[in-house]
């Protein structure tokens, strides 16, 4: 974006030229710029969304591979070292003294050092089976 220094008065935010006078929004110069700047924001937000959804698949995948072994309870830094994200899960939860995770329908108590508890549940959208 490139401001003039002598120019005053409200700039476009897509490519920064003086709004026009009269222009009923005052943040962009034209309907293209607008369009442009909102196309672009639009698409930022789906790499977003689509990175976070990325984690979280590879996240189920590992606790699905625990689950599938028979493990219940497993040390952070083994998961981490899978390729776990501590940092994205789709809820968290403090019930009495214990933080509850939940990865799509896999959950686990999230303890200093291990993960514990992990059981699947089913949604609670889903039929009884
Ligand atoms: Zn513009």
């Amino acid at each position: 974006m490139k401001y003039k220094e002598e120019d005053h008065g409200p700039h476009c935010l897509e490519c920064g030229e003086p709004i026009p006078y009269g222009r009923s929004d005052r943040k962009y110069c034209s309907d293209r710029c607008r369009n442009r700047y909102h196309n672009r924001e639009h698409r930022k937000w789906q790499r977003r969304y689509a990175r976070v959804i990325d984690i979280l698949m590879q996240n189920h995948g590992i606790l699905s591979r625990m689950l599938g072994m028979g493990v219940e309870s497993v040390p952070k830094s083994e998961l981490a070292q899978l390729g776990y994200n501590f940092d994205f899960v789709t809820s968290c939860r403090k019930v009495r003294h214990r933080l509850e995770c939940r990865c799509f329908d896999i959950c686990y108590c999230d303890t200093d050092s291990r993960i514990i508890r992990l059981t699947r549940e089913r949604f609670p959208w889903d039929p009884d089976e």
